[in-house]
Parts: structure tokens; sequence; C-alpha cells
């Protein structure tokens, strides 16, 4: 069954049609520089953060629902329009579409904007991809990847690690097999943008990490990324060093239990988790004489806070954020707010800075943002 929409163009006239689809077209590029535009004012005044969410590109797919892909182009357009205001123009009327710009805006200096936007202008994503190459002719996938597997036939080893970039290989430990992933334009554009120096620090953040998880089934997973050579001699070291635990080397669990130990040292260290913690929360110190808060306080928070960020906005709904972690006193220390339990708790740096605006103002918060980070985190 069709919709109304099918139902009532199939008596639209030829001619008619056409008009209207160009017409529709142009509608749908104004459209897309403005929502562009909104979301660089949006992020400039970071009010994804009033929000709870920890990053405008969290804000643009978990909240307005945009593809990662889609927040990635436009966070990283919006974002070298704050630079070159006239990319929003030329977007408007079509000159370069949304996706070859997001590739193009890693590769834009100031001496060579107007001329490789020049010659981007109404090109196919095919001819802007060939336009840059020739600018950064290495900026593609490294070379050495692609060497590894003929040095020996071992394959680039997964690891859970980041979250959204696929890596350009995949492999099967198991048979050595090694075998060149597909690679999407959308894979290719954030693999690219994490090159080139100018723009790249300005970039959306998230689809730019080299690695992958995705689930396959209910509780298993396929992650998959790009390893060194160092790393892939590292696990075979490993894999040899487990034999007698591991007797068949099997890669998933002999680095689930690397990865097992490395968490148990890092929560040690950050949030004074230890399976025999010295110190009990009654007897800490929590006066505040030291900056330094207490292992039992922070291993209490992070347990409380269940390791995640504490903010929540006006609506109940609480930031998800997990990583980069600090830890925040709602009195601030510096006023001669205390280590104790009710005035700490853990935010991610987008709402700790929130949280020190709130409490010191806005300008000064750069040299006083995180003033109870932290403490560093030193291997053993
Ligand atoms: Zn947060």
């Amino acid at each position: 069954m069709s919709s109304e929409i099918t139902r009532s163009l199939q008596s639209v006239p030829d001619d008619e049609l056409l008009r209207s689809l160009a017409e529709l077209v142009s509608r749908s590029r104004r459209v897309e520089a403005d929502l562009v535009a909104h979301i660089g004012e949006v992020d400039e005044r970071r009010l994804y953060a009033r929000q709870a969410f920890p990053s405008m590109f969290a804000y643009c797919t978990e909240h307005l629902h945009l593809s990662e892909a889609e927040a990635y182009r436009r966070i990283t357009v919006a974002r070298a329009a704050r630079l070159y205001p006239t990319l929003l123009d030329r977007l408007r009327d079509g000159r370069v579409q949304l996706s070859g710009l997001a590739r193009l805006v890693p590769h834009l200096t100031a001496d060579n904007f107007a001329a490789v936007l020049g010659r981007a202008t109404r090109r196919t994503t095919r001819q802007i991809e060939a336009l840059i190459a020739e600018l950064s002719p290495k900026a593609d996938v490294p070379a050495s990847i692609r060497k590894l597997p003929q040095i020996r036939p071992v394959a680039p080893v997964p690891v859970p690690a980041g979250d959204l970039e696929p890596p350009p290989m995949s492999g099967d430990l198991a048979t050595g097999r090694i075998e060149a992933a597909s690679t999407t334009p959308d894979e290719l554009v954030a693999r690219r943008v994490e090159t080139v120096p100018l723009l790249a620090a300005m970039a959306a953040p998230a689809p730019a990490s080299r690695a992958r998880l995705e689930p396959l089934a209910p509780a298993r997973f396929k992650v998959q990324f790009t390893a060194s050579a160092e790393l892939r001699d590292k696990l075979e070291r490993l894999q040899a060093l487990m034999r007698s635990e591991i007797p068949d080397g099997d890669l998933a669990t002999v680095i689930e239990h690397a990865i097992s130990e490395k968490l148990a040292r890092l929560e040690a260290r950050r949030f004074g988790k230890t399976k025999a913690p010295r110190a009990k929360l009654a007897d800490a110190d929590t006066s505040g004489a030291s900056r330094h808060i207490p292992a039992a306080v922070r291993r209490a928070v992070s347990d409380r806070d269940g390791d995640r960020c504490r903010f929540v906005d006006g609506n109940g709904r609480r930031c998800s954020e997990r990583r980069w972690l600090e830890f925040h006193h709602r009195h601030p220390y510096a006023a001669g707010g205390d280590h104790g339990l009710a005035n700490v708790s853990l935010l991610c740096r987008q709402h700790n800075r929130q949280m020190a605006e709130q409490d010191y103002g806005r300008g000064k918060v750069r040299s006083i943002a995180s003033p109870e980070t932290l403490p560093p985190i030193r291997e053993r």
C-alpha cells in the first residue's frame, strides 16, 4: 500500500515533478546549512552539558538521534565554520555537499582554503577524494598496517578499546589469515580527519578512535582494531607465558586476564578500590586538611555513583559518561569544602567544568576547573 505522498505524486505531470524535486533538494541544502549553524552555536555555548550530555557528539546521537556519521560530519563542519564562515554559504547553495566538506575540512589551511574550495566546487565525492589524496598523499590507511601480515602471518589482534571507528583490516588469529575490510567512505573520512593537524583538533571526537566493538549475539562481541608490531609481539609473549593457565592460548581469554589485572590496578589507584582496603570510611580523615581525597572516600564515592558521572539535568536525566571522571566537591575545596561522602561526587570533565563555572564564574575556570581531579596514576 502506497503512502499518501506517493499516491498524490502519481498524478503530477513530469515537468512539474522534476521542478518540485529540484526545489526540495535546494530547500534541503538550506536546511542543512541552518542545521550545521545551529549545531555550531549549541556546541560553542556547550548547552549539551546543561542537558546532562558529556559532549556535542553524545547530544547529537543520543538526544537528537542523528546517526554517528551525520553527527560527526555536521559537528566537524560546524567547528570549521567558526574559522571559515563562508563554508556555510557553500553548503547552503550546494557548491559542496556536507560529506565532501567534512572530508575536506581537516585538509584546509588559511593558505590553501580558497584554492581547495574552488577546486572542490560541484565535485562528486570521488573527485573530492582524489583531491584529498593529492593534498595529503599519505593521509590514508597507514602503510605499516598492510605490511604486518607479510612479516609474520599473524593478524592484528582484537582488544576492547574505543568505540566507533572501524579499523582498516580484520584478521583471524587462529588461521593467521588477514583480509582487508571493506572501507566505507564514512570510515575513510573519520580516519583521515585524525591524521591532519590544523582542524583535526576541532573535529568531532567520537568516531575518531580506531577500534570497533560490535555485538554479535547476546553477551558475544566482536572486537577488532589494528595492532602495532610491538603489540602483536607482546600478545604472543603473553600467550606463551600463560600457556599453563590457558592451554589453547585463546586470545580473548588471554586479553581478558590482562585487562582484568590492569582494571583492578587502575581502580585501586583511581578510586581506592582494592580487595583488602586498608582504611575504612569511618576512619578516614575527611576534614579537608589535606588536598588529597582519602582512598576510602574515593572508593565509597565511586561505588555510590556507579563509576559514572553523577550530573542530573532539570528533567532528571543523568549523564551517561563513564570516561574521564573526576572527583567534584559540591562545596568547593578551595572555599573550605571537606572530603566527606556527601560533599564529593564523580563528574565527567564537561560537568566538572560546568559546576566549576557555577562555583567560580566563567572565564576563571580554565585555570581552576580541575583542582580536585583524580590523583595521578603511576604504574607500579
Ligand atoms: Zn557528565
